[in-house]
């Protein structure tokens, strides 16, 4: 294992900052000091980095178009385990290392839920010694910072390259990659083949910025390889022989460093709705090609046959943004190769894998074949003769026009990206189990029923080192006084804390431990937003992006409920709570914005009424991110995980929040189905229409909102309160969601839900008294969280699907 002792890492500290700063370590900046430190680390770790980089066997590259990756410092010390030793090391240099852990940027590359996957997903690959490295886009600006304005999401840029670098990064100008957009294509005759030739196309530089991926106590450390456009320096202003409409004058020099700059210029702020534009399918053409020649070319320089590229390398596709993999995998053997069709698609299809995150409709890409055929034009003629093939197949099995309509790559006038995903790779896979259960029965059942060997699970996880050792160190160091510490590598270990739910002495140290937790956050709150919230009170978080689906709005307006009800009789049976919601919408999407507006003013009008203001309050945090959520779970009492269901495919912060004791309160959607499987009935509470009724319903209707709203007292006054008045300074938004209930007949089912909701909560108000019970039932979701773990996620891709049939597969059955 790599390490550093005090003495030495002062000494290259010091020597650090000269070199870097010229200038005596009590000058220095917090920035600065970080830089410093961010330089010591990685000279420590250099050697074993490239070390890890030598493949030795078979390397899997995971595609994603957004990391979400958080700070990097903690976790990095922890996994290399010098936390210690660095930080006395500093303390005697007269720095806090907190200070330096605060100063860092929380990169906001990515959305939500599938970013953040994505960047667990490192953190286990490196800890279970896969030789698994990231590909994805170094954006300028990551996903918008979030400021409220009157209750208004207010958008400012993120600008998380604001102080000069990233200080984890490192450019690798010598392994830059040429992506060539438009063009024509000309086919020439060369002997008996024919030879593709790109002409007038635009190349686009991708230049490499690499950041390691440390794993936990062992010694690999991988890559994740984000990628930024530039112009191709030689073309600018220069040689422009290449670049279309292209005089060499200065205004299309210009012209042309915005295209290419402009490509990983920012983030599509949206991880849900679909909308095409041809930025996004600049960007992910952008990376998933830059990505597939930089495998190509390092496959190369190893002189292997490149007919066994699968025994190598496995490609994962997160989603479908990174679908071009497929067709440009087939470019590269067709064209530079020059393998035959059967050979390259044989070898395509075994290297590629691919997860399908989503079951709604709007979230499936569809690209007009028009855009993709001028942008890409060689890609677009790979993808048509994918389809042609495809449709002799289908043409010979069946007959059923309307399957075979529905299972088409190119259809009226679109490519599907998830069908060419499922047909161009060899394994499919869902996220949790209902999700996966949908997707064969549903979405995708026409696919599955013709090729079921194809379809597995994988559910979702989330990185314990970050999520509970890093986050929440005191449960983290009670748990290994309980346990020993052995849980930290093999997470089904935390089972052995069932031994101790009838012992009272440790459910009240867990109970001290979630009250400082709660402390902490209460104080953090006070002082940023100067409302002073009671750790006493409980702690009732939703926190996500803020989506109609994941149903914020059905928490709000059981808040609006009980506060009538508190109106209404002051001595209302109710344990003091304090709300939080961290959510960002996406800037289009206008009914998510009125959703947010309609939370704040009701926290608004309840925090400033004296009348209540003991028994509730509510808290929107700004500009939830990955740090945030650091901070809030560990405080967590009740983790809403309120979804209608079906919709959410997976989740993942309802695993970090009951990993740090928080009672999942749930319907039976995406992941909870697994969390009730593994708590029992005892220790979560449901609630909710079953995925079956939303189904019927959805087929074959009988819900009106309507008939709810006019016949149940308590829902009608909380939805008039949208329009009435009631909260101020709501009216156009108020409307919105009032209309979006009754006039459009509610389509997430919120008020079908609403009175089973409250029901819930007021058992939970119940329950809470209860201190011991609550106590256990807090324990008990500590100890079954452990299947949650992303090592588990891991170790079962890798068995199943990445190494599947590759003798290193022993390895991870083991696991
Ligand atoms: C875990 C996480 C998410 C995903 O939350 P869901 O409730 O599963 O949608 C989103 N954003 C951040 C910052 C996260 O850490």
């Amino acid at each position: 294992m790599v390490t550093i002792s005090k003495k030495k890492f002062k000494q290259s500290f010091e020597t650090k900052m000269y070199s870097l700063y010229a200038q005596p370590i009590k000058d220095a900046t917090n920035e600065q000091l970080l830089s410093v430190l961010c330089c010591v680390i990685k000279d420590i770790i250099a050697k074993r980095w490239i070390e890890t980089n030598i493949d030795k066997e078979k390397e899997v590259y995971y595609f994603c178009i957004e990391f979400l990756l958080g700070r990097q410092l903690k976790s990095n010390l922890l996994n290399l385990d010098i936390e210690d030793s660095i930080r006395d090391g500093l303390k005697e240099l007269g720095i806090e290392l907190d200070d330096l852990i605060n100063a860092e940027t929380d990169p906001a590359l990515g959305n939500g839920g599938l970013g953040r996957l994505a960047a667990c997903f490192l953190d286990s690959m490196a800890s279970l010694k896969i030789n698994g490295h990231g590909y994805g886009i170094r954006y300028q600006n990551g996903l918008f910072e979030q400021k409220f304005v009157n209750g208004y999401q207010v958008e400012v840029p993120d600008n998380w390259l604001s102080q000069g670098a990233y200080f984890w990064e490192t450019v690798r100008p010598n392994k830059a990659i040429v992506v060539k957009f438009e063009g024509e294509i000309e086919l020439v005759k060369d002997n008996d083949r024919l030879k593709v030739k790109h002409k007038n196309y635009i190349p686009v530089m991708a230049m490499p910025y690499d950041i390691p991926i440390i794993g936990y106590h062992n010694d690999t450390i991988n890559t994740l390889r984000l990628w930024k456009s530039e112009i191709q320096s030689r073309d600018f202003g220069q040689n422009t022989s290449n670049a279309k409409n292209y005089s060499g004058s200065y205004e299309d020099a210009l012209a042309y460093k915005y295209y290419a700059e402009e490509i990983s210029q920012v983030l599509y702020p949206n991880d849900s709705n679909y909308a095409g534009r041809l930025l996004r399918l600049k960007q992910e053409y952008f990376f998933t090609s830059a990505g597939i020649q930089d495998i190509i070319r390092k496959y190369r320089r190893t002189k292997q046959d490149i007919k066994s590229l699968q025994n190598k390398v496995a490609i994962h596709i997160n989603d479908t943004h990174p679908t071009l993999c497929i067709p440009e995998l087939m470019r590269i053997l067709l064209d530079e190769e020059g393998l035959s069709w059967e050979e390259a698609w044989k070898i395509t299809t075994n290297t590629i894998s691919y997860t399908n995150h989503t079951i709604m409709a709007e979230a499936m890409e569809k690209w007009p074949i028009d855009m993709i055929k001028t942008l890409l034009p060689r890609i677009y003629m790979i993808i048509e003769e994918i389809n042609r093939r495809y449709n002799l197949y289908l043409d010979d099995k069946y007959n059923d026009e309307n399957k075979k309509q529905h299972m088409r790559i190119i259809n009226w006038d679109n490519v599907n990206m998830a069908n060419l995903c499922i047909v161009g790779s060899h394994s499919i896979n869902g996220v949790a189990a209902l999700h996966t259960k949908l997707l064969k029965k549903e979405v995708l059942r026409d696919f599955y029923e013709d090729k079921p060997e194809k379809f597995n699970n994988k559910t979702n996880g989330i990185a314990h080192r970050r999520w509970l050792m890093s986050s929440n160190p005191e449960l983290s160091d009670l748990i290994t006084d309980l346990i020993g510490d052995k849980w930290k590598k093999d997470t089904t270990r935390l089972k052995d804390l069932e031994k101790y739910k009838l012992n009272t002495s440790v459910l009240n140290r867990l109970d001290e431990i979630k009250h400082h937790n709660k402390e902490h956050l209460a104080d953090f709150i006070n002082n940023t937003y100067n409302v002073q919230v009671n750790p006493n009170s409980i702690f009732d978080v939703q926190i996500k992006r803020l989506h109609a689906y994941k149903r914020q709005l059905l928490n709000i307006l059981n808040i609006l409920d009980l506060y009538h009800e508190l109106l209404e009789n002051p001595n209302f049976d109710m344990q003091p709570r304090t709300f939080i919601f961290g959510a960002k919408a996406a800037p289009g999407y206008y009914l998510a914005k009125c959703i947010i507006k309609f939370i704040n003013s009701v926290a608004d009008k309840i925090n400033n009424d004296p009348r209540v203001n003991e028994k509730i309050k509510i808290i929107f945090v700004e500009n939830y991110g990955v740090s945030l959520a650091e901070k809030i779970i560990p405080a967590a009492n009740i983790g809403e995980q309120i979804s209608t269901t079906t919709k959410e495919a997976s989740g993942t912060s309802n695993m970090k929040l009951m990993m740090n004791g928080a009672i999942t309160l749930a319907t039976l959607d995406g992941a909870n189905v697994e969390i009730f499987e593994q708590v029992g009935e005892d220790n979560i509470i449901l609630f909710g229409l079953s995925a079956q009724q939303v189904l019927d319903y959805n087929k074959y209707g009988g819900y009106s909102a309507l008939d709810l709203y006019q016949s149940n007292r308590r829902i009608k006054r909380v939805v008039d309160d949208l329009i009435n008045g009631f909260i101020p300074n709501m009216d156009s938004e108020g409307r919105e969601i009032y209309n979006s209930l009754i006039t459009y007949n509610d389509e997430y089912f919120v008020l079908r839900d609403m009175e089973n909701y409250s029901e819930a909560q007021a058992k939970i108000n119940k329950l809470y008294q209860r201190k011991e019970q609550w106590n256990r039932m807090s324990l008990m979701n500590i100890a079954n969280s452990g299947i949650f773990s992303t090592d588990r996620t891991i170790s079962e891709y890798a068995k199943d699907i990445w190494f599947k049939g590759c003798e290193i597969n022993e390895k991870y059955i083991k696991l």
